[in-house]
């Protein structure tokens, strides 16, 4: 039973929103604790909203060690690991190239398929309760490839996997493309069609949701920075917070790409690191494009919201290294110019890049469950680039869990104690 259980969510991102909404309902006394401001920066505000079922293939795939050795120290490639002497990167990377075969990723697909497709559901019923305020739209999405040889590898990779999965991939050539009326010109070879995915606004998504939440009674502890837990025998007695100690009977960690750092001192292993990604937000674009697409072989990632219009990318393994690369922002514009030949340099004049860190675990899947150590802490966190797609299926799961119901999708893979 959870109804009156107290419940501490650490980290108000898009997982600790969903999180907290879906132990409110279950009638749970709720705090969420976020270092902080009200309307605060967090990943998914400058995300690409997509929430997307299509992604069933992990982070950890075959081929991305390779591809992740060649990029290593080339600062302008798509997947950047910073080289550098730190035992957690290492043993990241070491897990990371152990994920990375055929046989961990077949196990992983139908998993991801799920729970996507599941969290893809709740997102519609939010959608449905909150007025449609988050402009919220299954309009599908495209993987744009320029190249023939990078069309074949996405047919006979990702689109043969996902319809395989039963998620429809529909392969198409140049023209057959430009017949779905994306409202710009493309220089492709063709692309992969997944009608099902869908897309949102994040800034809206999570504003509605922190106000349904005030709603709900749920106590919000703004700028409140938690540094350490109290801990009885194998329970967690408080959390250590910069407002004093906060008791609860269950702790929750949504601390994203924090979250390892959080739980620094608890002698639990959950290697994470955060992959930093960029995005550009153009208010007023000159062209009206009407489906999100990915740019493949750039690995740029392209949202119409509402009026604006979104390009991001980049995936940097470099620690929270706040720093603005200019020579990544570059390879994000000549991404969208290469694909875009309407676009030039001028449409990106005056625009600020925004930067947030994905939250990755080395099998690319998130870390969701109870620690066996501590038997009133529990994971929701490593979401790396499902975060967005994933967070109302990962909050309802948290909330099952708490109650003491057997989960419908099965956990193992998640566990936060894989790599104990
Ligand atoms: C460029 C880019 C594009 C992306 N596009 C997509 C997409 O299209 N679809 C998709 O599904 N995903 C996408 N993602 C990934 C997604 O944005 C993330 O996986 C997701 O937002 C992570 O959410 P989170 O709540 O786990 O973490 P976060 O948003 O990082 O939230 C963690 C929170 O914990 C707080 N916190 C940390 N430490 C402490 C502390 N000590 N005390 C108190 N509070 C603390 C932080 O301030 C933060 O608010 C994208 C990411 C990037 C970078």
């Amino acid at each position: 039973m959870t109804r009156d259980k107290s419940v501490i969510v650490c980290g108000g991102g898009i997982v600790g929103l969903c999180t907290a909404y879906y132990l409110a309902r279950e009638g749970c006394r709720v705090t969420l604790v976020e270092r902080h401001a009200e309307g605060h920066d967090h990943c998914a505000l400058g995300s690409c909203g997509y929430i997307s079922p299509s992604h069933v293939i992990p982070l950890a795939a075959p081929g991305m060690v390779w591809k992740g050795l060649k990029w290593m120290l080339n600062s302008r490639s798509p997947f950047y690991i910073k080289p550098r002497l730190d035992t957690d990167l290492m043993r990241w990377g070491w897990h990371f190239w152990r994920a990375s075969n055929h046989r961990r990723v077949a196990r992983a697909a139908p998993i991801l398929r799920d729970l996507c497709l599941h969290s893809q559901k709740l997102f519609e019923e939010l959608d449905e309760l909150t007025g449609h305020r988050s402009e919220y739209q299954r309009a599908g999405l495209l993987n744009l490839c320029q190249t023939a040889q990078g069309l074949e590898d996405e047919a006979s990779g990702l689109a043969r996997t996902a319809n395989e999965l039963g998620v429809e991939a529909r392969v198409l050539d140049a023209k057959q493309t430009a017949a779905l009326g994306l409202g710009v010109k493309l220089d492709i070879a063709g692309s992969v069609y997944f009608p099902i995915d869908a897309h949102l606004t994040p800034a809206r998504f999570t504003a509605v949701l922190t106000a349904l939440l005030q709603e709900m009674g749920v106590n919000f502890q703004w700028s409140t920075t938690i540094y350490g837990w109290r801990t009885t025998g194998r329970r967690i007695a408080a959390v250590q917070t910069t407002a004093g100690d906060l008791i609860a009977d269950e702790f929750v960690l949504t601390g994203g790409s924090w979250s390892a750092g959080m739980i620094a001192g608890l002698g639990l292993r959950m290697p994470m690191q955060a992959g930093k990604g960029y995005s550009l937000t153009l208010p007023n674009p000159r062209f009206r494009i009407t489906k999100p697409f990915i740019l493949k072989e750039r690995r740029v990632a392209v949202t119409p919201m509402g009026d604006t219009l979104r390009f991001g990318g980049t995936m940097e393994i470099n620690s929270h290294d706040d720093q603005v690369r200019p020579e990544r922002i570059e390879q994000i514009k000549a991404g969208v110019m290469a694909f875009l030949p309407e676009f030039t340099a001028a449409d990106f004049d005056g625009i600020k890049p925004w930067f947030g860190y994905r939250p990755v675990s080395p099998d690319g899947l998130p870390y969701i469950g109870r620690f066996n150590r501590y038997a009133n802490l529990t994971a929701a966190c490593g979401h790396a680039m499902l975060g967005v797609t994933l967070a109302p299926g990962t909050g309802q799961l948290i909330a099952g869990i708490l109650s003491g119901r057997t989960p419908a999708v099965n956990l193992d893979l998640l566990s936060p104690d894989r790599y104990s």
